[in-house]
């Protein structure tokens, strides 16, 4: 299972970019949160997320996003949103949504590289795009990835108070929480605080009809 970066403010739990990138907006005390409220933000989510393609880190050229980026990657978002919220309800995924992708994958400029990383031979998109969109191809290609191979995989956290996705690569595609350091403890403590009271009632009860 994906885990969170120790520092980060950011979750890493999706174990896909896009819905990791739906995930900075969560749920904290009771109120919804936005991560991304900044160019800085989403530069620092871009860093961390591995959403900016490599080649552009590795240039040091890389301009910080502008307030344009921060909007299309906000109108992007609330549609992954909806791809995640009609995956996991098992739905078909509205047409406007695979519309948006296919608009994104119609404007990108670049071309396909072959190079020799770490792991051997890859194939890596080289972006000639001169506005810092990018790195929404990259979250565009994920979404593309999650709809093509994560059907019926893909689930929202159980917890009432949770918004957060995640796609299910257990090997029983059984897994509930959105982590279970977080949700899944908490579950659990109430699961064992319900049963105690239940118990305790019983005995109680019990006790009530015992004579003395
Ligand atoms: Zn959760």
């Amino acid at each position: 299972m994906a885990t969170s970066k120790a520092s980060s403010r950011f979750l890493f739990y999706g174990n896909s970019l896009c819905l990791d990138f739906v995930n900075t907006e969560r749920m904290r005390e009771g109120a919804r949160v936005d991560l991304i409220e900044s160019a800085d933000d989403l530069w620092e989510w871009m860093l961390e997320s591995g959403a900016l393609p490599l080649d552009a880190v590795e240039s040091g050229k890389r301009q910080l996003p502008g307030e344009v980026a921060v909007r299309e990657a906000k109108e992007l978002r609330a549609a992954l949103r909806g791809m995640a919220r009609q995956m996991a309800a098992g739905e078909t995924v509205a047409p406007e949504i695979a519309e948006m992708l296919n608009a994104h994958l119609r404007r990108r400029r670049g071309y396909q590289q072959l190079t020799l990383g770490e792991g051997g031979w890859t194939r890596r998109f080289h972006s000639e795009d001169a506005q810092g969109m990018d790195f929404l191809f990259t979250l565009v290609d994920s979404a593309i990835d999650l709809l093509s191979g994560g059907q019926g995989l893909v689930r929202q956290c159980e917890s009432n108070h949770c918004i957060l996705y995640f796609f299910d690569t257990t090997k029983n595609h059984r897994r509930r929480w959105c982590c279970m350091e977080g949700c899944g403890n908490r579950h659990k403590a109430a699961e064992h605080y319900r049963r105690r009271k239940a118990k305790d009632s019983r005995h109680e009860t019990l006790d009530e009809k015992t004579p003395l």
